[in-house]
């Protein structure tokens, strides 16, 4: 369930999602064609200055080639000028003008710093060389078959780039018709080694040809790519060449430059032959026109690559900074927005508190309100049971005259019988004259009434109302009022009462009627227990410990089982058969006690009786 409800996208957020996705394609795609653009603007830009710098090259080696063979130009032509020349093209065999002709050559050829100097007859045979000391000398070599001889025969003087065919070493010949007399007597050529130009060619890694009409290589900053063809040759051109033996046993093969793209003005980018350095170049020409010579200059376009491969990574760069900047601004106006939100929030939630916190104080008056009227109806209810409370003391304490009746009239009826015996006696005795006797029986009958009167003094005493005010209360007394009340009992019942007042005058504080009720109710439960026991002694005893005064009520009757013990102090408990106890003796004086201040104890004497501890607080004695 979990699982499937995670697959589930709402359709409103996949929609969203789809859209961001295009428009960050967008972005990319246009970021990605910016960038290209800046790499063709910026190769195009670098190309344009390597064109500029490569068109101002070709014109410099060009002037330098000018200059070069221009000054060789007027060389063959002066020679006509010299009679030993002349001579020796009008007497061949004359081996002693030879000898002078070619010391002339020799002289000439050194103080000019060409290559050779020599004189060629009608035929193409050479009479006279600058280098006829040498062993290859091209004396007596026929040279008809070079194009340059054949040219000035035909009285257009020349020039020519050839290969030597007797040591291989390639030069630009020179050639001009020598006349004597407006006829033609012969040929002088120069041939000049122009190869050292090539050297102020090289400019790091650019490479510069010269190629003749056909496209052929014959100077060149590569030494490889020399007598190489820029394209691949005709068949009749390649036997022309052969015939001229210009480039003498050169094969002449295609140098397999490879044009990539066209530009304008015959440049071109290609890409170079050999393997291990295949390289992007681009291409410019320049021709010499008077001999269809033509230079190609090639510029290494490695640098434009690599400035508009770092022009294209710069935008890049600078692309992804910015959409990073625009993504940082845009998070930075959401958690902005957020904040916002989050501190409305706040305001809202504080305003609800405001708001709350009204309606609980509002509700806590109420709440005050009903308490103090409860509290009033608390007190009321309190005032209601504490009377409750009197009245069951009240009802408690008749509870006890009521069980007392019997004794109290039986008490009342013995005077009352003796009163009439006593005083019928008394009346008898008047008349017989024996006053002395009546006057001893009217005494005690006087005595008797006394006594009736005090019984019914304490009961009177013992049944008004107690007062709730507490007062210092010696305690010996309190225990005489109250064993006044069960005297009788105790002497019919042959009891043996015994008070031990182990502390003398003790007061506690209390009410005297109350604490003679609560004396009475122990007194009458002890003897009520010790009901038809062998051994029947009753101890009182009152002790003083700090500040409180302890009485003690013993008996030797059965003593209190653990069963009940938690009970005795519960209204209505009793053990006694019906109609003889209520329950509510004990229950009472507990109350009674406490409403002292005090406690009431139970516990086990050593003999197996009952012992009730009443602890009171002490009281001084008032003085008045
Ligand atoms: P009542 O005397 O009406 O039964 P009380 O509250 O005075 O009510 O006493 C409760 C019970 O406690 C008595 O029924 C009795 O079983 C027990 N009791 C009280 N005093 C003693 C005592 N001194 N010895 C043994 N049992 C007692």
């Amino acid at each position: 369930m979990a699982s499937a409800a995670q697959t589930v996208l709402p359709s409103g957020s996949g929609s969203r999602l789809l859209r961001r996705f295009v428009l960050w394609l967008l972005v990319l795609v246009c970021c990605l064609g910016l960038a290209l653009l800046v790499w063709r603007w910026t190769e195009n830009a670098a190309i344009d200055k390597l064109r500029l710098a490569g068109a101002q090259r070709l014109d410099s080696y060009a002037v330098s080639l000018e200059n070069l063979l221009s000054k060789y130009d007027f060389l063959p032509g002066t020679l006509e000028l010299n009679k030993d020349v002349i001579a020796l093209l009008q007497q061949p065999d004359d081996e002693l003008l030879r000898a002078e002709v070619n010391a002339h050559l020799e002289q000439l050829n050194k103080l000019s710093k060409s290559t050779t100097i020599y004189i060629v007859n009608l035929q193409g045979l050479t009479q006279a060389s600058s280098n006829w000391r040498e062993p290859d000398s091209f004396v007596g070599d026929n040279v008809a078959f070079r194009p340059y001889v054949r040219d000035a025969l035909r009285r257009t003087p020349g020039g020519f780039y050839g290969v030597g065919t007797t040591r291989g070493e390639p030069g630009y010949f020179f050639a001009h018709g020598i006349y004597h007399n407006g006829h033609m007597l012969g040929v002088a050529t120069v041939k000049v080694n122009i190869e050292k130009l090539e050297k102020g060619w090289v400019q790091g890694t650019d490479k510069v040809m010269l190629t003749d009409a056909h496209g052929v290589v014959f100077l060149s900053s590569v030494p490889d790519w020399k007598y190489h063809a820029l394209a691949p040759l005709e068949p009749a051109v390649l036997q022309e060449l052969e015939v001229s033996r210009q480039y003498f046993s050169h094969a002449l093969l295609p140098l397999g430059l490879r044009e990539l793209r066209q530009l304008d003005n015959g440049a071109s980018i290609v890409a170079t032959p050999a393997p291990a350095e295949r390289t992007r170049m681009l291409s410019q020409t320049r021709s010499l026109s008077p001999r269809k010579w033509q230079f190609v200059y090639l510029s290494d376009l490695a640098p434009a690559e690599a400035s508009a491969r770092n022009a294209f990574l710069f935008t890049w760069l600078s692309e992804a900074l910015l959409v990073m900047l625009v993504l940082y601004a845009r998070q930075r106006r959401r958690l902005g927005r957020q904040r916002q939100r989050a501190r409305l929030d706040l305001q809202r939630a504080y305003d609800h508190l405001e708001t709350m916190v009204a309606e609980r104080t509002a509700s806590l008056q109420q709440m005050t309100h009903n308490l103090s009227e409860e509290n009033v109806v608390r007190r009321h209810a309190e005032q209601k049971l504490r009377q409750a409370q009197s009245d069951l003391v009240q009802a408690g304490k008749m509870a006890v005259l009521g069980q007392m009746s019997a004794g109290i009239t039986h008490e009342l009826n013995q005077p009352l019988t003796a009163l009439r015996t006593m005083s019928d006696n008394a009346r008898v005795l008047i008349e017989r004259g024996r006053l002395d006797e009546a006057k001893g029986n009217l005494t005690t009958i006087s005595q008797l009434i006394a006594r009736m009167g005090a019984l019914t003094g304490q009961l009177r005493q013992f049944a008004r109302k107690a007062d709730a005010s507490l007062k210092p209360v010696p305690v010996a007394a309190a225990i005489t009022a109250a064993l006044f009340l069960v005297e009788r009992r105790v002497e019919q019942e042959r009891v043996n009462f015994r008070m031990s007042m182990l502390s003398q005058g003790v007061h506690a504080l209390c009410d005297s009627n109350r604490l003679e009720q609560v004396l009475v109710n122990l007194f009458t439960n002890a003897l009520d227990a010790m009901d038809g026991c062998e051994t029947r002694q009753l101890t009182v005893s009152v002790t003083r410990s700090f500040q409180k005064a302890m009485i003690a009520v013993s008996d030797t009757g059965p003593g209190i089982p653990e069963a009940i013990r938690n009970h005795l102090f519960e209204p209505f408990f009793t053990t006694k058969p019906q109609g003889q106890g209520l329950g509510l003796g004990l229950a009472i004086s507990e109350q009674i006690i406490r409403e002292f201040g005090g406690m009431l104890l139970v516990e086990s004497t050593t003999a197996g009786g009952a012992r009730f501890i009443i602890e009171l607080p002490i009281a001084e004695p008032e003085t008045t």
